[in-house]
């Protein structure tokens, strides 16, 4: 019956870690704010993600990429 006890307290204790631990596997997403890149164009700030990338830099859209980089 002691070791019952012990057993319960132990399934409960892993139990309450995984509980505890959901919410932050739950997320894939990085943590903290999105990072904004400058457009080498026209300057305007766009999240990394969606920025296109070029030779000399980050831009907003690629038709700002061929302006810039002809
Ligand atoms: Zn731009």
């Amino acid at each position: 019956m002691k070791y019952l006890v012990l057993l319960l307290i132990v399934v409960g204790g892993i139990w309450w870690i995984r509980q505890q631990r959901r919410p932050h596997t739950h997320t894939n997403k990085p943590s903290g704010p999105q990072v904004m890149v400058p457009c080498a164009h026209c300057g305007t700030h766009t999240p990394e993600s969606d920025a296109v990338r070029g030779t000399q830099g980050t831009y907003c859209s690629a038709a700002h990429r061929d302006a810039h980089e002809g």
